[in-house]
């Protein structure tokens, strides 16, 4: 994971986005209980039910959040053709000006379904997204440290499994890498 580099406008707003590295989570387990529903929707692949499940995480977040909730797609697979609008993201996207996220089962091209963790998480990150617009109010959503931090922390907290300490690698042009050997050493 590589974050964004600094934009030219709106720099206040990237640091904050940036400095801000920790999201509360609601108190009870909602949203792992959504979550487990989803799984087996997703195992079972009806597409009905994964929309399900995602929609009620959404509006259970949304509403954890005091933020108007966010519309939901998912699709069996990736689009070909992914308008330049927007975030783009390989398993989903969000369009700040609709706020609708759209997730997909299956990569583009070899078919393959995504698993059930990247899924979860790209539906965290995305919301993420909607989080920044309409909880933060920054002017952009920019994949900063504190960014990929919040999603962490919403991911884990809606797998039940515990947050890791994320370790950063500086890289030129402002931006940081996940250094996951750290990551995963935990030290
Ligand atoms: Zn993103």
């Amino acid at each position: 994971m590589l974050t964004d580099a600094p934009p030219r406008k709106n720099r206040a707003d990237f640091l904050e986005s940036d400095r801000v590295k920790s999201l509360d989570v609601p108190p009870n387990g909602m949203l792992l209980e959504i979550a487990k529903r989803l799984d087996s929707a997703m195992k079972s692949d009806r597409i009905a039910d994964v929309r399900r499940a995602c929609a009620e995480f959404l509006v259970t977040a949304s509403g954890f959040y005091r933020v108007p909730t966010c519309g939901i797609r998912v699709l069996a697979a990736r689009p070909l053709r992914v308008r330049e609008r927007g975030t783009f993201e390989l398993f989903g996207d969000y369009d700040p000006e609709t706020s609708v996220i759209r997730v997909w089962m299956r990569t583009a091209v070899r078919k393959e379904v995504t698993s059930f963790g990247t899924f979860v998480s790209t539906l965290c990150h995305e919301f993420c997204h909607h989080l920044d617009f309409q909880k933060f109010g920054f002017a952009d959503s920019w994949h900063t440290r504190g960014f990929y931090e919040r999603a962490a922390a919403l991911y884990h907290h809606g797998r039940g499994t515990p947050p890791k300490k994320l370790f950063w690698v500086p890289m030129s042009g402002g931006r940081w890498r996940i250094d996951w050997q750290r990551t995963n050493r935990g030290a």
